[in-house]
């Protein structure tokens, strides 16, 4: 099979080692790819927001299968575009990437499913928006409704910090806020594989860090790191969340006429009164994914297409963001990576590529806020996380930074009431 991997982050350079590893692919093209992903798949010029650019492509080159990475595509429409044309594509529909597209048509499809959920209120006009902000708060979850690279999200206790939140998020006419109950517990993301024939392949749960900052501190990121499995989450997390989230999300779609087909992900919150979903998104959580495709020994493709459920290598997998400097405000782009051989000659490690550009003297650069996903298996937790920092030790990006607590133990808050309550 040829296959085009539609983006240029971590989460793409992780699809194409996957699939680089898969006995049914022969040749691989990333667009628009990244210094990493060239290394294994062809790069070619994208703009992944244009839907018609992405079917061309998946055209032009002969696309047996188009793998679409991230979301904005999703929700512009190359899906439908690439089917219209005839041809094999993993990813939803337009209508059904709403689920992550617009957080009030979430929230709306998780009520009619009757899927656990924060409760909450979305609003087009800032004063009636303010006057609502105290039903739920503090703390205060402030949403702006649409796409916003997981940074559209306010959560504080200072109430002045969420008036503005509402106010920034409601500048425009077509605006929308959501504001929510704040859920209380560790989150974790499930992403389940969703077949045309409706078939449900859940993946190894996984823990993202959102927060800049150790300790979850500072501004809502991308994600700036990821383990899996979860050593305090129990067996039965995944069935449940299937059970009580994914499949009565599906049936719902499905019976508005809008089937999704593709990558749904559940990210949740494990109150102590049970798991809430905190977002869908309708695609691989980029950096959990890097983690989870660490661990996957059944070939991609067969698992994409439902043919196999995912069979994991045991241990465990952590995958850690290098970050440019001044990100998320204003990331610093252009500046030199150096290391990355020695990093990635390190046992069980590989360096994913995020934000990373060639430069024509062979120099690698970055070119992104996120630059580097550090990727690390091991026997367990601990060996997986003493390689991956070890390997970013050896890295060097002038005024980069990361989170020295992913996969922490010492972290792992509310570990013995979560196992508990997760399958209560
Ligand atoms: P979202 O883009 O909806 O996933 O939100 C980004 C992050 O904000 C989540 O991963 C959570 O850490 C946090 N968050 C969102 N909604 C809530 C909520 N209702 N309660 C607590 N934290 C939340």
């Amino acid at each position: 099979m040829k296959i085009l991997v539609v983006g240029s982050g971590g989460r793409e350079h992780a699809l194409c080692r996957a699939l680089a590893r898969d006995p049914r692919v022969g040749s691989l093209v990333c667009a628009p790819g990244n210094a990493g992903t060239a290394e294994l798949a062809e790069p070619r010029p994208l703009d992944v927001a244009d839907p018609d650019a992405v079917a061309d492509l998946a055209e032009a080159v002969g696309a047996d299968l188009t793998v679409i990475g991230p979301e904005m595509p999703l929700v512009t429409g190359a899906a439908d575009e690439i089917r219209a044309r005839g041809l094999a594509v993993f990813g939803p529909s337009a209508a059904a990437a709403r689920l992550e597209g617009s957080k009030a048509f979430a929230k709306e499809v998780m009520r009619a499913a009757g899927v656990p959920t924060a409760a909450s209120r979305d609003h087009t006009e800032i004063e009636p928006a303010l006057a609502d902000l105290d039903v739920f708060g503090p703390p205060y979850v402030v949403k702006y409704d649409g796409l916003a690279a997981g940074k559209g999200v306010t959560v504080t206790e200072d109430r002045d910090a969420a008036v503005a939140a509402v106010r920034a998020s409601l500048r425009g006419p077509d605006d929308r806020v959501v504001l929510e109950e704040y859920l209380d517990g560790p989150e974790v993301s499930l992403f389940a594989v969703v077949t045309e024939s409706g078939a449900v392949l859940p993946m190894l749960p996984a823990q993202d860090h959102k927060r800049v900052g150790d300790g979850d501190t500072g501004p809502n990121t991308g994600g700036m790191g990821a383990y899996t499995p979860l050593p305090w989450a129990s067996h039965g997390l995944p069935a449940k969340i299937v059970t009580t989230v994914i499949r009565p999300t599906v049936a719902e779609m499905a019976r508005r006429g809008t089937p999704f087909t593709g990558l749904l992900y559940a990210g949740l919150a494990l109150t102590t009164r049970g798991p809430r979903v905190v977002e869908f998104n309708v695609r691989f959580g980029d950096p959990e994914v890097q983690a989870i495709l660490a661990l996957l020994t059944t070939p991609l493709t067969d698992v994409l297409s439902g043919r196999r459920a995912p069979v994991w290598r045991s241990g465990a997998a952590i995958s850690v963001v290098v970050a440019a400097h001044g990100y998320p405000a204003a990331p610093r782009l252009g500046d030199p990576i150096r290391g990355l051989a020695a990093a990635g000659a390190l046992a069980g490690v590989d360096i994913l590529h995020a934000g990373t550009r060639r430069e024509p003297d062979g120099r690698v650069v970055s070119a992104g806020g996120r630059v580097l996903s550090v990727t690390a298996i091991g026997s367990n937790l601990e060996s997986a996380r003493g390689s991956a920092y070890e390997a970013v030790s050896r890295i060097s990006l002038p005024g980069a930074h990361y989170r020295t607590d992913i996969g922490d133990p010492s972290r792992m808050r509310h570990a013995a009431d979560v196992r508990r309550t997760d399958v209560a």
